[in-house]
């Protein structure tokens, strides 16, 4: 039994408002496939936001809870099963998967069949509140990094000794586990990004800024980042965007017509982050023929993507009746 304090997430109020407090927690040894992590940084995702903001019951989600799924720390104790992994390494934890179904077993674990109970919901055994003896769901994403100590998956481990210059560098790695590589996989795996393309990155949290230094990385010909908080901006001007355009400027009407504006032909990839639904639409309508928009920012529940599918399929015509049939 280890006591640490974490922060807990209890039903939330009836206007979606989180409910986190600091508590004091027990925390059981780890199982069999399960490993004992001192947490030292934790970064902070809008899904920490989402999933402790509904109310119980939606998705199976029930409370008190410890979110956090960015978590970076040391080892202290494996389970028996564990064999690859000592007390003292340190390590990153990302994601939950169940290394058998056939997602898992064709190496695209962040598709795997069980990832919604098993990283939304997580399970009811590890942790509970040391002054009400309430048993807290724990394994939210296979670690609930937002505690002192914490009970992780085996699957959501990452060994990272090698890569660590020194100590002090392990905080860094904590939104690699989410953030970073979802904005980097978008560019390298999803769409193969390179030298001949222009990207357009909406929304520079982790996420974007991850697919704007991996598309950095990859040459591509432009990258036009769009926010509407000035400092991002700037900042994604240090990373290597070489356009900005900025929401909230009076100039700006909608992002497509602010894209052709500076590539008249549109781009050809677009990565969204942002979930707003008149920004999915409108980075939709910035592509070029044979362009690709990933979809990554979660849109309001009940949202419905509208697509005008001819005037997409024929992005890159004019149409135009011939002129004895024009008025
Ligand atoms: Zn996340
Ligand atoms: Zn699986």
């Amino acid at each position: 039994m280890v006591l640490a304090k974490a922060i807990v997430a209890r039903e939330p109020a009836p206007d979606f408002k989180v409910n986190w407090s600091l508590e004091e927690i027990e925390i059981n040894s780890p199982g069999e496939d399960e490993v004992l992590v001192q947490i030292v940084a934790s970064g902070i995702c809008h899904t920490d936001i989402l999933l402790t903001s509904v109310p119980s019951g939606s998705f199976g989600i029930t409370y008190p809870k410890v979110a956090g799924h960015e978590g970076a720390g040391i080892v202290r104790s494996v389970g028996k099963n564990v064999s690859d992994i000592d007390a003292g390494d340190p390590v990153l934890l990302s994601f939950y998967s169940c290394s058998s179904c056939w997602q898992c077993n064709n190496s695209h674990p962040a598709y795997c069949t069980s990832f919604a109970l098993g990283n939304y919901v997580g399970e009811q055994q590890f942790i509970s509140a040391r002054d009400s003896a309430d048993l807290l769901g724990s394994s939210f994403f296979g670690q609930s990094s937002f505690a002192q100590y914490t009970i992780v998956k085996y699957s959501s481990i990452v060994k990272v000794k090698e890569l660590l210059h020194d100590d002090e560098e392990l905080k860094l790695f904590s939104p690699l586990g989410c953030g970073f590589q979802t904005g980097m996989g978008a560019i390298q795996n999803i769409t193969c990004a390179g030298p001949d393309d222009i990207v357009m990155i909406q929304g520079l949290g982790a996420v974007g800024m991850g697919a704007l230094m991996t598309a950095k990385i990859r040459n591509c010909k432009s990258i036009i980042a769009v926010d509407r908080d000035k400092v991002r901006l700037e900042l994604a001007k240090t990373l290597g965007a070489s356009h900005i355009l900025d929401t909230t400027d009076h100039e700006f009407t909608t992002l497509d017509q602010a894209a052709k504006a500076i590539f008249p032909h549109g781009v050809s990839i677009v990565i969204e982050t942002t979930g707003v639904p008149s920004l999915i639409e409108q980075g939709l309508q910035s592509t070029h023929t044979r362009g690709k928009i990933v979809l990554i920012g979660v849109p309001p529940l009940g949202y419905n993507l509208s697509v005008n599918v001819t005037e997409h399929l024929n992005v890159s015509y004019e149409l135009r009746l011939p002129a004895h049939q024009q008025s």
